[in-house]
């Protein structure tokens, strides 16, 4: 097997993947219609519920088709019964998407907004929740990944469940790297995709939920064919099959990643992803660098650096000066501050983080960019 080139992905996914995971696409073609092929979706679902510590007699996963956002569509459309309203806990863009889904659906929703930098007000959730009794479904994101912020899911959930109210997280930026416990974190339901936690390929998105409130969902207003998650439900739990076409190849190495997951394990893999972040952090630092979020409410997975107040600073520069040599960075999701992101995402350890930081460094020298980076104030 020859060795791919390896480039080192500081985006918030997708990630940088293995060959083994690589390669785990080529495969002899197959018609997903085959038992064969169903047979390996059922061992791939049961693995998805015992990565968040589900017990599989209460909770399922359900696979569809798609980026990442296509999970808070299905569970917003889906899960809402009828005269029921969604509350969204919304600190950062990925919230907003879920409001933004609530409006193209024409849902009854409140968007509780916070400031990107800030963790949300429990003392007002709760208030929102009892004054307003018809909110059956509370969302929020764990990692904002547009600035690397945890939100207090396990309060949050406490909450809804306290005031009748199912409770959706958009764990796409955790699942599979910080460690979830849906029962311990009042979670209903919680969502990924394989490309990122995983280090597989896009293209496969799941939820991860329970059962009784999806058979619930059953007699709830349908409002999408291709994305209501009853339906997919229904189909997979028949047939053992995906009710429209599968992502094959994408399913092939999502299988490799999992071996390789519970190869390296869940607090091993958490340990490698801090090392990661923290080489990221001291190399922030060293340069000089702000960053949007206060250490304590950090996620450990994203920072989010404040772009330095230097004439010479240009992200794109710097950008294209560490892409040409195998290195990606990303830009911020913040619409008031000009930020840029390095993610601690994939199969990547701290020797990439050092050897990232001697590029990045050069760039800088190379641009003009004085070093410590200076700030106006
Ligand atoms: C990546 C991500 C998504 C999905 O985004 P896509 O562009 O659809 O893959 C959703 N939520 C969070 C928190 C994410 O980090």
């Amino acid at each position: 097997m020859e060795s791919i080139k390896r480039n080192i992905l500081l985006n918030p996914g997708p990630s940088t993947t293995t060959d083994t995971v690589k390669y785990a696409q080529v495969v002899p073609d197959i018609c997903p219609r085959e038992k064969e092929f169903a047979g390996l979706m059922d061992g791939l679902r049961q693995d998805l519920v015992k990565i968040v510590h589900g017990n599989p007699d209460e909770y399922t996963s359900v696979l569809f088709c798609g980026s990442g956002t296509i999970n808070i569509d299905v569970c917003l459309n889906s899960l809402l019964p009828e005269g029921g309203k969604v509350l969204i806990v919304d600190n950062g863009a990925y919230s907003t998407r879920a409001r933004e889904i609530c409006e193209y659906y024409g849902l009854p929703f409140i968007d509780m907004k916070y400031p990107v930098d800030q963790r949300p007000d429990l003392d007002e959730v709760e208030k929102t929740l009892k004054e307003n009794p018809d909110i059956a479904l509370v969302h929020t994101t764990h990692n904002e990944t547009g600035t690397g912020i945890l939100n207090p899911i396990r309060e949050i959930g406490e909450l809804a469940h306290r005031y009748g109210a199912v409770f959706t997280v958009d764990t796409t930026s955790t699942y599979a790297m910080r460690p979830i416990n849906v029962h311990e974190d009042n979670i209903d339901f919680c969502m990924a995709s394989a490309q990122k936690g995983l280090m597989a390929f896009t293209g496969l998105s799941f939820i991860v939920g329970r059962r009784d409130i999806i058979e619930k969902s059953k007699d709830y207003p349908k409002r999408s064919y291709y994305c209501n998650l009853y339906m997919q439900y229904e189909y997979m739990e028949k047939t053992g099959e995906m009710h429209f076409t599968p992502p094959v190849q994408t399913i092939y190495a999502t299988l490799q990643a999992l071996k390789e997951y519970w190869a390296e394990g869940e607090e091993a893999k958490w340990a490698r992803h801090t090392r990661v972040f923290n080489a990221i952090n001291n190399g922030l630092d060293e340069l000089g660098f702000r960053q949007v979020i206060k250490p304590e409410w950090r996620t450990g997975l994203v920072s989010s650096a404040i772009y330095p107040d230097d004439p010479n600073w240009s992200f794109e520069k710097v950008h294209d000066y560490c892409y040409e040599r195998g290195f990606t960075i990303y830009p911020g999701k913040i619409s008031t501050t000009n930020t840029f992101r390095l993610c601690a995402l994939g199969a990547i350890d701290e020797d990439d983080i050092r050897d990232f930081f001697v590029v990045f460094k050069e760039a800088l020298v190379t641009t003009g960019v004085q070093i410590p980076v200076k700030y106006k104030e």
